[in-house]
């Protein structure tokens, strides 16, 4: 039965009752392996997807541990929790406060992040917290105006690591670290796992338990994917014919910059489709409105970059499309499983053109995947990919035109490609 499943992990009976309140029907793989062991106080690296229940297999021991400690209402921060963006910090936040109505005492978790005014949140920690959830860069500032003390930490996370270091967080590590004391648990998920997250790991856990739940979600039955080749200035007009012809509502769609999240909602919109931009330079207060909307049914279609969106959990997210292909392997699977979440199924659409062409083949490799191309009646594609560029410098290539660094990227793809289909 699925309450005695969550009970035979260690939890306490409160957080059991939390669980099924919760609609978790059953642990997800992440958290058989990493409850019992949070609560054993061991050290932990999580290779774990989005999707994948990593919140909560965190969230969950360390309340438990947090509800046991606790006999008074003197509050101090036992629990630091780093993240990358404000929109995961806020959901993070959340899986806290939601699973710390069991607690016996109320529980305190306060949520610090940039973009907005400092003063609310150093109101928030006035009588201290019990659960700290942040981003570096404010963390740092508000331990700056002695806000915030961290020398009580039992427990740190680092949550998506990988997109930690990706903004920097390697500059600020040490100056969070020395305010932390040093005998504590330490925790670190990332979802993808590049050399810089092996020797972050190697600097701060011991004996740790490694818990890979990767593999599971790179062969996620549960996304279905597609790859339509079209031509690149016609992708938002078959973004509409999408939309309206497969009846698909909550679409996040990936575009490759803040004026194309603008331009195609906009131009979506005009064409009758609910659709809303989300982009880093919109205020705080825009993107957690926007993002509601989105997740209230108000809107069907959310545009939005690699940035604005990380670490969002949308429940019952639909279709994810690529509307722009992410730059790397990694950023295509942490795009799709943006959907498919926690056994639900889900849609991934990927747009290629004759100039993408390659770089999407270099995707497939890297993940394993070979996917058919697409072709959609009214939208067949007619342009051709460029030629590779030794050709291109034969006939002098395209005059006043210097390659970027993406160009010549590309070109080493198609050339790649070229090579592979003589
Ligand atoms: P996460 O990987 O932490 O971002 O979680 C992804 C989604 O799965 C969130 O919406 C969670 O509420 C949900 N979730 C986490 N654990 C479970 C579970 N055991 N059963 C069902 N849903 C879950």
């Amino acid at each position: 039965m699925s309450l005695t499943s969550f009970a035979s992990l260690g939890l306490s009976t409160p957080l059991v009752h939390a669980c099924a309140e919760a609609g978790y029907a059953a642990p997800t793989a992440i958290q058989v392996e990493a409850i019992p062991r949070l609560l054993r106080g061991q050290d932990l690296l999580g290779l774990a997807p989005t999707g994948s229940g990593k919140t909560a297999a965190f969230a969950l021991p360390l309340l438990q541990r947090i509800i046991a400690g606790r006999q008074h209402a003197y509050r101090r921060v036992r629990v630091l929790v780093l993240v990358p963006t404000r929109e995961l910090a806020a959901q993070v936040g959340q899986t806290f406060r939601r699973f710390g109505t069991s607690c016996p005492l109320p529980l305190k978790v306060a949520v610090l992040y940039g973009g907005v005014s400092v003063n609310p949140q150093m109101m928030a920690l006035r009588g201290g917290a019990d659960v700290v959830v942040a981003t570096p860069g404010r963390l740092l500032d508000l331990l700056q105006r002695n806000a915030v003390r961290l020398d009580t930490v039992e427990a740190l996370v680092l949550d998506e690591a990988d997109r930690l270091l990706d903004l920097g967080f390697s500059a600020e590590r040490e100056r969070v670290l020395a305010a932390l004391p040093t005998n504590r648990q330490n925790l670190l998920f990332s979802a993808t796992f590049p050399a810089e997250v092996q020797a972050l790991a190697d600097g701060l856990l011991r004996d740790a338990v490694r818990i890979e739940a990767a593999a599971e979600a790179r062969t996620e039955p549960a996304i279905v994917q597609r790859v339509i080749a079209a031509d690149a200035p016609r992708r938002t007009e078959l973004l509409r014919h999408l939309v309206k012809q497969e009846g698909w509502r909550s679409v996040l769609v990936f575009v490759a910059t803040r004026y194309a999240t603008e331009h195609v909602a906009r131009k979506l919109y005009d064409r009758g489709i609910r659709a809303a931009p989300l982009h880093g330079d919109m205020s705080q207060l825009q993107r957690t409105t926007v993002l509601e909307d989105f997740k209230n049914g108000r809107w069907d279609v959310l545009v939005t970059t690699d940035l604005a969106a990380r670490g969002i959990d949308i429940p019952g997210l639909q279709v994810v499309v690529n509307y722009d292909l992410p730059r790397s392997a990694d950023d295509y699977v942490h795009r799709i499983g943006r959907t498919g979440r926690a056994g639900a199924s889900g849609l991934a659409v990927s747009f290629t053109s004759a100039a993408t062409e390659a770089h999407f083949g270099l995707i497939e490799k890297r993940n394993k995947l070979m996917l058919p191309r697409e072709r959609v009646a009214g939208f067949e594609p007619v342009q051709v990919a460029a030629p590779p560029p030794e050709a291109a410098a034969r006939t002098g290539g395209v005059k006043g035109k210097r390659p970027s660094k993406k160009d010549k990227l590309r070109a080493a793809a198609a050339s790649a490609a070229h090579r592979g289909t003589k």
